[in-house]
């Protein structure tokens, strides 16, 4: 079909997660419809190389159940609503690769317990997407299976651009319109850092607040899922599903979720926001700085008071962080050795089977965090560095906690000191510029807080910029309102012509 019924000329894939919920409860289309729509688009995107594994029989067999389930006045919260799964975690029955050769030929024989929920909710799976090795990098260039292509490009340019990482799969889907919206997963940046780049939200929820049950891990303390939407209001809704206890995490809180989509309109009348100086970064763009007093702005205009705050530690954050991630990292990739997952080389003893299954499996980007890891853990240095990477880490948290401490309710800062770069810009040379694209992300991990990147404009070559919203743990509910108070003040972000198809 063309146009759906009643909603203009907007094509299916192309309403928000909330518009494609409320036009199937009113019947104005199917699930089967809107599946279908998705599964064209993606299919005519496969360039952006979005998509590892698609599940179209699949998608369309959820389908069909959803249109029973709505025709009988059994909607589930989700019921109809075709979603992408980033390729970390664990879907039962379908290919899992972590992005990584060494999973290669993995099919669980079990589904991770957030998109579990998701698809108890109704949910329709339309496949796997694409991702940094291990979710381990910034840009998706670490990916075994290639670089995804951002929708986005520079005005008057074709040049290609990374849509950010590790989780840029998702982020590039759902800003090409390939689903409503995504699962993603963020251990330092990984799910805000993307959303910025492509004009999407995407919410890192509070440490324990959604299962890692299933979860391909990378640095265990810090990883957390979330999902990448269009809007605030997407975000809230998805976030609803996928969080919840699961005692198989004993990381996972038992607290109740609460009603997220409500928060979104709760404004932000009397909230006090913190802006911290110590994200005034040299060499930030003056463009980002700009939006960021645009942003402060939007809030005081809304009721927020907004003040200056501190966060001393701000500087040890990224160099504690690439300590404690390989740290993790070295430990939890231990367990690919051949025997139980995936790729398999042969050796002439079992400990000549590891070293080449390791050393074929592996991609530089993931060696050199083993290594890394292997190294800060090792006895003699131990001390020196792990030890003192925790040391600067519960540092780091209180920073926060004295800044909640003294009134604030949220904080405002930029998402990236920069919007996309290119493929290949940044990846070749020196691994530390990549990693100082999570300098503003990289903290909330360390001290488990909840953060939201909200799109907030564009800069003058036409690429999409955000802001990023820090919260008190367990208290997204405010990112939700402050955030779309951004959103609405900004104006959407909308992509630009669909280049590819
Ligand atoms: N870019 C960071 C890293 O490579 C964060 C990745 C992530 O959040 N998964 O470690």
């Amino acid at each position: 079909m063309g146009g759906p019924a009643g909603s203009g000329m907007t094509a299916l894939n192309e309403l928000t997660l909330a518009e494609a919920r409320d036009g199937l409860s009113a019947k104005r289309f199917s699930a089967r419809e809107i599946t279908q729509a998705h599964i064209d688009a993606l299919e005519k995107a496969r360039v952006l190389n979005a998509y590892l594994v698609e599940t179209p029989d699949r998608a369309l067999k959820m389908a069909e159940v959803s249109d029973e389930k709505i025709a009988k006045g059994e909607a589930r919260p989700l019921e109809g609503l075709p979603l992408g799964i980033k390729d970390l975690f664990c879907t039962q029955g379908v290919h899992t690769t972590a992005g990584s050769k060494i999973l290669e030929g993995f099919e669980p024989h079990y589904e991770s317990n957030v998109s579990a929920q998701l698809w108890r909710d109704g949910a329709v799976m339309l496949g796997k997407l694409n991702l940094d090795e291990f979710a381990m990098g910034s840009s998706n260039e670490t990916s075994a299976y290639g670089s995804v292509i951002s929708p986005w490009r520079r005005n008057g340019s074709d040049a290609k651009l990374v849509p950010g990482g590790s989780s840029g799969g998702s982020s590039a889907a759902v800003a090409a319109h390939l689903c409503l919206g995504a699962t993603a997963t963020d251990t330092g940046g990984s799910i805000r850092q993307p959303a910025a780049f492509t004009g999407t939200v995407g919410i890192k929820p509070t440490y324990g607040r959604c299962s890692r049950w299933g979860i391909v891990a990378y640095a265990s303390s810090l990883d957390q899922a979330g999902p990448i939407a269009r809007t605030t209001r997407d975000c809230a809704i998805l976030l609803g599903s996928m969080a919840g206890h699961d005692p198989r995490d004993t990381t996972s809180v038992d607290l109740p979720v609460p009603n997220f989509e409500a928060a979104v309109s709760r404004g932000v009348k009397g909230l006090t926001i913190g802006i911290p100086r110590e994200y005034r970064v040299d060499g930030m763009s003056p463009e980002i700085l700009k939006l960021w007093d645009q942003g402060a702005e939007w809030l005081k205009a809304a009721g927020a008071t907004v003040k200056e705050i501190s966060l001393p530690h701000t500087k040890y954050a990224l160099p504690a962080y690439y300590i404690v991630a390989p740290a993790e990292a070295s430990s939890n990739l231990a367990r690919y050795d051949g025997v139980r997952y995936g790729l398999r080389v042969p050796g002439k003893d079992i400990a000549g089977m590891y070293e080449n299954t390791r050393a074929a499996g592996f991609g530089r980007e993931v060696k050199r965090r083993i290594m890394i890891g292997t190294y800060v853990l090792s006895a003699g240095y131990y001390d020196a560095y792990y030890v003192r990477a925790q040391r600067i880490r519960t540092l780091i948290k209180r920073d926060f906690e004295e800044a909640y401490a003294s009134g604030v309710d949220a904080i405002l800062t930029p998402a990236t000191p920069s919007a996309a770069f290119g493929i290949g810009e940044k990846a070749s040379a020196d691994p530390v510029e990549m990693y100082l694209n999570d300098v503003f992300t990289v903290t909330v991990n360390m001290a488990g807080l909840p953060g939201i990147s909200v799109p907030a404009g564009l800069d003058a070559q036409g690429l999409p910029l955000g802001l990023q919203l820090i919260g008190r743990p367990f208290d997204e509910e405010t990112l939700f309102a402050a955030s779309q108070v951004i959103e609405e003040s900004a104006g959407r972000v909308s992509l630009p012509k669909a280049w590819w198809a």
